[in-house]
């Protein structure tokens, strides 16, 4: 449903009329004192409103060789926020605007910035797509799609989209309460919000995710047993729930962490011993973490050992006791906040942050 049109050669965009001016509108075609032309080929058109009160321009019935296809709900409903977003953001927004060999569902202008935002309800190539940013670049303007089928190039197993710096694409889909939404890797964004994020210079294109510096840890305490003198007492896990700068989840290798186990870290051994020192933990027996010889590996390492006897744990036992420990609902869970060392891993991604700190 196209949402500009031409009224007397004045640029009319149908959402940011209020009713009074529309009604008015409506006076004046009828009276034949103005004359509605779309902006697709300079046809003409009429005034409607929707059932659901949404005004917009319609094709006159003669016309039969307008290239207009049929849009569905969604599309109209995306296009419709996309312009609001831009709107708040004090960008000009012009609906499906045309300009050389393209034509964009919404243009945003600012200064010399221009935006194409396109909304591909249905399918598209990646071959169609990248041709049409060719042409977007050409008339030096930033191309960016919203995808609800992603091209199947672009799929990944682990991520909605394969990020592409020369091509901002992005997986939309539509909601139980019909809000049309972006998926950002485990994130969600309504549409509207995130076209503002961009606007704003809120989403960049990242190489590498980054862990946030500070992270919320929770320290899982099990119970264990020891192989030696056979007396129960605790052990500690962490559960990997760590986060990007961005706050997309990072994946840590199985236990690995810069070559040294998560849960041997320093700062974690810290806030063991603080929580032994709480009410909650005060009861708990825990042997401490220092160097041991361990006859299996023939060497010595940072180890986990018997409260009472000091034996070794040994890291390839504790790897099931660890993850029966993590699920048992037995086991005490405490969540504290630490500082980490930075750490990165190469993932291109776009990177979304409200407070403009990237992974970079
Ligand atoms: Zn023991
Ligand atoms: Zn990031």
């Amino acid at each position: 449903m196209p949402l500009r049109a031409y009224i007397n050669n004045q640029e009319i965009i149908s959402i940011d009329q209020d009713d009074k001016q529309w009604e008015d509108l409506k006076k004046r075609l009828k009276s034949k004192e103005a004359v509605v032309i779309l902006s697709c080929y300079n046809q003409q058109g009429f005034l409607r409103t929707s059932n659901k009160g949404l005004k917009h321009f319609v094709h006159a019935k003669s016309i039969s060789h307008c290239d207009w296809k049929p849009e569905s709900p969604e599309h109209l409903r995306a296009k419709i926020e996309i312009l609001e977003a831009c709107k708040k953001n004090s960008w000009k927004a012009i609906p499906e605007f045309s300009e050389a060999n393209w034509r964009a569902d919404v243009l945003a202008i600012q200064n010399h910035k221009r935006i194409a935002f396109e909304i591909q309800w249905s399918k598209q190539t990646l071959e169609e797509t990248k041709l049409r940013q060719e042409r977007y670049k050409e008339s030096k303007v930033r191309g960016c799609w919203f995808f609800r089928t992603i091209p199947k190039e672009l799929r990944e197993y682990f991520r909605p989209i394969k990020a592409d710096k020369e091509l901002p694409a992005f997986k939309i889909f539509k909601d139980d309460n019909s809000n049309i939404i972006v998926q950002l890797k485990e994130i969600q964004i309504p549409l509207k919000t995130f076209v503002a994020c961009l606007l704003k210079s809120q989403v960049k294109y990242c190489e590498h995710i980054t862990l946030k510096p500070m992270q919320k840890v929770t320290i899982i305490f099990f119970m264990t047993t020891c192989w030696k003198c056979h007396r129960p007492q605790y052990l500690w896990t962490v559960d990997r729930n760590l986060k990007t700068v961005c706050n997309l989840d990072f994946y840590l290798m199985g236990s690995m962490w810069n070559n040294k186990d998560l849960d041997k870290n320093q700062k974690i051994y810290e806030a063991v011993k603080g929580f032994l020192k709480t009410e909650q933990g005060y009861n708990l027996k825990i042997g401490q973490l220092k160097t041991r010889y361990s006859k299996t590996a023939e060497e010595h390492y940072l180890s986990y050992g018997c409260y009472y006897c000091d034996s070794i744990f040994g890291d390839w036992f504790l790897r099931t006791e660890k993850m029966e420990g993590q699920h048992d609902p037995k086991s005490l869970r405490y969540e504290v906040e630490i500082e980490l060392e930075p750490v990165r891993e190469s993932m291109p991604h776009w990177c979304y942050s409200e407070n403009v700190q990237f992974c970079e």
